[in-house]
């Protein structure tokens, strides 16, 4: 690898391998150049979540609708103020503004589906490690009484959105959203979601939301994750 960028192209490349080494886009508050916002790698190959999600969902919904959302994003920011802030800050000054709501849900949904992919992996699923374990006892009274908020907010929620597992005033908490909203506006911190818009599933379920709900908590789900967004 070269060591200097010599292009702009080279500056690019540069970025996404520091991007792969570093959870850059977790980071809350770091102002960057105005250059476009990336569509960070799948932190997995496309059919690792076979038979499960198979590789024809997550080519459509990485490939096409994340991309979009980045895409998007960049020719709504270009040569604004907002085009210098990081996607999380983009989110956070957007939220509520109805002359901003293109952008926020762009962000948003840019946002929303890196920290689906990650709160995703290969034979995930099972019980938290211990200290996460821990707080879901205290907090919801057993794992099995968590993992049933998290599959009736996320079977109930009309329409397209999100279900998040978050620690709100110290607490652990199920809550959900509507199409792009994230629970960080409204000063909660995101440990994991499972995106329930239609196009997370429609082509390996059809309309058995309930189905995939169950088998990413029960296959796929990334509690180490959910445990490092605590921790962090
Ligand atoms: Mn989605």
């Amino acid at each position: 690898m070269r060591i200097f960028a010599e292009t702009r192209r080279d500056f690019l490349l540069m970025g996404v391998a520091a991007a792969a080494a570093a959870p850059m886009w977790l980071m809350p508050s770091r102002a960057r150049a105005a250059t476009p916002l990336m569509l960070p790698p799948l932190p997995y190959a496309e059919n690792a979540l076979d038979p499960v999600i198979s590789a024809n969902t997550v080519g459509f919904h990485y490939g096409k609708h994340h991309r979009a959302y980045f895409d998007n994003l960049n020719k709504l920011l270009a040569n604004t103020p907002l085009a210098e802030q990081s996607l999380e800050q983009i989110v956070r000054a957007t939220a509520g503004q109805s002359d901003k709501s293109a952008i926020f849900n762009n962000a948003a949904q840019a946002w929303n589906h890196t920290f689906y992919w990650n709160s995703l992996r290969a034979s995930g699923g099972g019980k938290p490690g211990q200290e996460l374990g821990e707080r879901i006892d205290k907090d919801f009274g057993s794992f099995d009484a968590m993992r049933k908020e998290l599959i009736t907010a996320a079977t109930t929620l009309f329409g397209s959105g999100w279900a998040w597992l978050v620690l709100a005033d110290g607490k652990l908490k199920v809550v959900k959203t509507g199409n792009a909203d994230n629970p960080m506006t409204q000063g909660m911190k995101p440990l994991l979601t499972i995106d329930v818009w239609e196009h997370a599933y429609y082509l390996d379920y059809q309309n058995r939301r309930a189905d995939y709900v169950n088998a990413v908590l029960d296959k796929l789900v990334n509690w180490e994750f959910a445990a490092s967004n605590l921790a962090a």
